[in-house]
């Protein structure tokens, strides 16, 4: 049934011809134009995170295909960089329409292999989608700066022009939208661009590199690796290559920013997170708790921007088994079933790890109030769920509020003023998110004001910005300097070139060599 599935969504990464019992599925390179089968001896198995059974292998690219698919960005890239804007930005308009037409194919396999519901995996895509819809505006967003007359006769102005090859390496758990932030942004500008996908979940990359090529993209503009740590040397070393965007862990994220600054490359990485929602008592309870509900717990807990942790302030604390019943009644199926509210965790260690985790906290003194270890989904026994789990009387010094967890896991601390609920946030390492629930608008505009983190809401749970601003998460959930998408993002994948021009008239020759630097 997964297989009949997977061949439906996509005959590109599941061709019909390796489409037999005796072969397994396997993920293709992309590399100048064409969809070619790697001949690497290393490869990974795919997993169908509600069933572990493997759906394909996708190969750890050997050297000369890494090299191959650089050398054909390097070549597309003169041209593409010479193609006129207005050229450019029609294939965006045309690829927003393909991936319009094709939403909910990109999403079946978004829930195959990543296990989000398909209802949250159409918003991964669409969110996504609205990236390269922004995108199209780049002729507004590309524009330089003009001074005329600066000097007799003489004008300044600047023009924004592409770097060269850059390159993304993308997490799991948004399959669509993280490759979205990247390739479309960097080629818009003119750039051609080698993409790194998640191991786990290359599916979705490969049909948007398919829709992309179908909106006109010129061969060698667009160019797919696959891999792990070799792939990510490889990307973070290559001289060809001038900038680099990740989005995933603190680990890999610091190591790739060090190691691909090193080699004199822009880096931008948007990594960890642990997100604070705080709740005043003059909230509106019944939104506040079903928001704070739906985001910790949607997509598994799995949002880099999920709201992990709730600080209850004042009376709000007495909200608490109310919480508790409204997170009892999530239902837990895999992402393809019918009313599910979240799938499985991605891989049987990531279970065993958040599992792990919510030990420590009954081992450091916290409370579990809800307790989704033991869940069993029928049908789907073994895949790696975890129901919905709270823990209360947490502690900023216990292991389940100092690590990010990824999990559907809600760690409850209180306080009683508004103003310790804000040191707590902010002696927090990580600056991605935040929401505070209120009805006054003197304390959401003081929260907003004090707190040192990247993105806030005011009584909007899962404060992403939308493409026309960036992705501004700070401190330890970012490096770099400039945020991905937006105005940003165009910054990000352009540089500056500035022209000081002089056009005299022609009796107003230089009668003599200045040699005084001009003033
Ligand atoms: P991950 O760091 O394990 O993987 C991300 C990418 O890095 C993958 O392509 C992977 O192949 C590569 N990689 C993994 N380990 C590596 C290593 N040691 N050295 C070099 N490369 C390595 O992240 P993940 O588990 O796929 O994603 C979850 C993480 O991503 C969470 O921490 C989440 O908060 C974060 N995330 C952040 C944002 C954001 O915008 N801040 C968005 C989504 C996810």
């Amino acid at each position: 049934r997964i297989l009949q599935v997977a061949f439906k969504v996509n005959p590109v990464w599941y061709p019909a011809s390796s489409f037999s019992s005796s072969s397994m599925p396997t993920v293709k390179l992309f590399i100048d134009g064409k969809f070619v089968e790697s001949k690497s001896d290393k490869w990974i198995d795919i997993h169908n995170p509600a069933t572990n059974e493997v759906i394909g292998r996708v190969p750890q690219s050997t050297k000369a295909e890494m090299d191959a698919a650089v050398a054909a960005c390097k070549r597309a890239f003169p041209t593409w960089a010479d193609t006129s804007i207005l050229s450019r930005q029609q294939v965006l308009l045309r690829y927003q329409q393909l991936i319009k037409e094709n939403l909910k194919e990109i999403a079946r396999l978004i829930t195959l292999e990543q296990g989000k519901t398909l209802a949250d995996a159409e918003g991964d895509v669409f969110r996504g989608l609205q990236v390269v819809e922004h995108a199209c505006s780049v002729t507004s967003l590309m524009m330089g700066e003009t001074m005329p007359s600066i000097t007799k006769d003489m004008d300044l102005y600047s023009y924004r022009l592409p770097l060269g090859v850059c390159a993304g390496i993308a997490p799991f758990n948004f399959p669509a939208m993280i490759p979205l932030w990247m390739f479309p942004m960097a080629m818009v500008c003119g750039n051609t661009f080698l993409m790194k996908p998640s191991e786990r979940v290359p599916g979705a990359t490969m049909l948007l590199a398919k829709l992309l090529q179908d909106s006109g993209a010129p061969d060698g503009t667009l160019n797919i690796i696959h891999g792990q740590h070799e792939a990510v040397n490889f990307i973070c070393d290559h001289p060809d290559i001038k900038a680099i965007s990740f989005v995933g862990s603190n680990q890999a994220g610091e190591y790739i920013f060090e190691r691909g600054s090193r080699h004199g490359k822009r880096v931008q990485a948007n990594m960890g997170a642990k997100n604070h929602g705080v709740v005043m008592p003059d909230a509106n309870k019944e939104n506040t708790l079903n928001q704070l509900v739906g985001a910790a717990f949607g997509a598994a807990g799995q949002r880099c921007m999920a709201l992990s942790t709730a600080i209850l302030v004042g009376e709000a604390k007495k909200w608490l088994p109310e919480l508790v019943d409204r997170a009892k009644k999530l239902r837990v199926n895999a992402g393809d079933q019918p009313g599910a509210d979240l799938g499985p965790l991605i891989t049987p260690q990531a279970k065993e790890r958040v599992c792990n985790l919510i030990d420590s906290g009954t081992k450091e003194g916290a409370s579990i109030i809800l307790d989704g270890r033991k869940i069993k989904v029928k049908g789907y026994e073994n895949g790696n769920f975890v129901g919905p789990t709270i823990i209360s009387n947490v502690k900023p010094n216990m292991t389940c509020y100092k690590e990010e967890i990824f999990g559907p896991v809600l760690v409850v601390l209180e306080t009683e003023t508004l103003d310790e609920a804000i040191k707590i946030v902010n002696d927090n390492p990580y600056g991605n998110g935040t929401a505070i629930f209120t009805t006054n608008g003197a304390t959401a505009r003081k929260y907003s004001h004090l707190v040192d983190v990247g993105q806030v809401g005011v009584n909007v749970p899962i404060p992403v910005p939308l493409p026309m601003f960036s992705f501004t998460g700070s401190r330890s959930s970012f490096r770099g300097d400039t945020n991905f998408y937006g105005k940003q993002g165009i910054q990000f994948y352009t540089q500056l070139k500035t022209i000081t021009s002089q056009w005299k008239e022609e009796d107003a020759t230089l009668s003599s060599p200045a040699v005084v630097m001009p003033t």
